[in-house]
């Protein structure tokens, strides 16, 4: 019981159809506390999902935006979790979210959509904020001070492309800036730098961008492209402040029935596509590989994490799940944090804590299919973790970075970039 409550009911939410960054529907809500104050969020979508993540609802009217359309989760958030949650204080965002997740009461939010769900929650969160007239970072955490450090990713791949590029992302990651300003700075110099190496090498359609905003050149070798990206970094001076990172994203480019990996144009055991991987590791500076192996290769992680000797980052292979973590943790060594992979914010937070019990390093992360809500920002320096990736350019990238920047001067002295400890910045 809290004093004051009445300043914090919620009296309503409004739901509404808005478009993604791929020009596909998703949902915006409104959480409103009186009649004057509300909290507003955007839900992302992937492309590149998991197995295991938050089931997302669509119409499946083929007729309407090809079946994507998100009538059904607005109706369930207007019908079904709105009785449920309007009177309820806003600041109880654990009860909020559970009453959500038992009147869904299904493993995988299926019944009431983890679409509609975690557009409830963020935007609960939000209206809190609001309510409390904190910024959302400050309001989810009186210590929250850390800058992370943003995997750029420059060169697309995979699902968010259409090249023949096995990797979905292959990224810079500015360890050794002193600012997060200054991680962007070093950004643009790179960011424009391979412009120049892969039109120059490859013409001028080499340098169209992939979902992420990277750029998605005509290239099939992983190392060819390293090559360009550390050729842009060295003329750019910033190699001694300069790690790279991936995202394998191996699901898609395993073969089930097989049971081996078609990785540039050859099929490869376990062992072989490791062994790319440890060579990739000896040739550059490497920091971090997300997915390095299909989803449900617990074994290849194992491996991974125990002999390339860098960060291993859960993705699909962890959905942000509290439960797999506790499963499947021991095998990798960080988590990449998605809110939707889940679906309520709570158990987000949850998912964030038990990494770091576990001495994880954390990744906030983007959905290739995003809006213009920086909501991931407030989230990341909320939690004190390390590091984000939220791609390249495009607005609907850029506006976690400026909402970063924003934060960063807000901290004044106090704001902490985590640098080369961005595994753990305490
Ligand atoms: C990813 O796989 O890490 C990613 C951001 O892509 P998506 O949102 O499509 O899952
Ligand atoms: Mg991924």
């Amino acid at each position: 019981m809290y004093l004051g409550r009445e300043r914090f009911t919620i009296t309503g939410i409004v739901a509404r159809e808005i478009l993604d960054c791929r020009f596909n529907p998703t949902i915006q809500v409104d959480v409103w506390v009186g009649n004057e104050i509300f909290g507003r969020a955007d839900v992302p979508a992937g492309r590149s999902r998991g197995e295991k993540e938050a089931w997302e609802i669509r119409d499946g009217d083929k007729k309407v935006y090809g079946g994507l359309g998100v009538g059904r989760a607005i109706r369930n958030i207007e019908d079904r979790i709105a009785p449920a949650i309007v009177g309820m204080d806003v600041r109880d965002q654990r009860n909020i979210d559970l009453a959500m997740i038992a009147l869904d009461g299904t493993p995988n939010k299926q019944n009431i959509g983890g679409n509609a769900v975690i557009g409830v929650s963020m935007a609960t969160a939000r209206a809190a904020a609001n309510a409390c007239g904190l910024p959302l970072y400050r309001y989810l955490n009186a210590n929250a001070h850390v800058l992370p450090v943003p995997l750029l990713n420059y060169i697309n791949g995979g699902r968010l492309t259409s090249n023949d590029l096995d990797f979905q992302e292959i990224c810079i990651f500015p360890v050794g800036a002193e600012t997060f300003r200054e991680s962007m700075i070093i950004g643009w110099d790179v960011y424009n730098a391979l412009r120049d190496i892969l039109s120059s090498k490859y013409g001028k359609l080499a340098v169209n961008v992939g979902d992420e905003g990277g750029f998605a050149p005509p290239i099939v070798s992983t190392k060819e492209a390293m090559d360009h990206l550390v050729r842009a970094v060295e003329v750019t001076g910033h190699a001694d402040k300069v790690m790279y990172g991936f995202d394998c994203a191996a699901t898609h480019f395993y073969d089930a029935e097989k049971k081996m990996y078609k990785f540039e144009g050859e099929y490869r055991t376990r062992t072989e596509l490791l062994d790319f991987y440890k060579d990739l590791v000896k040739t550059y500076p490497i920091a971090s590989m997300e997915d390095p192996f299909d989803e449900n290769d617990i074994e290849g992680f194992d491996m991974a994490t125990k002999e390339l000797g860098i960060q291993i980052v859960g993705d699909d292979f962890l959905c942000t799940n509290p439960k797999l973590i506790r499963e499947r943790g021991a095998r990798c060594n960080a988590l990449l944090l998605k809110f939707n992979q889940v679906g309520t914010l709570s158990e987000t937070l949850d998912a964030a804590e038990s990494s770091y019990r576990h001495q994880f390093g954390i990744m906030v992360s983007e959905r290739s299919g995003e809006t213009e809500d920086p909501i991931l920002s407030d989230v990341a320096v909320g939690i004190n973790a390390g590091q984000i990736k939220t791609g390249a350019t495009r607005s609907e990238r850029t506006v976690k970075y400026n909402r970063l920047l924003e934060i960063e001067t807000e901290l004044g002295d106090a704001a902490l970039y985590a640098g080369r400890l961005f595994r753990n910045p305490f």
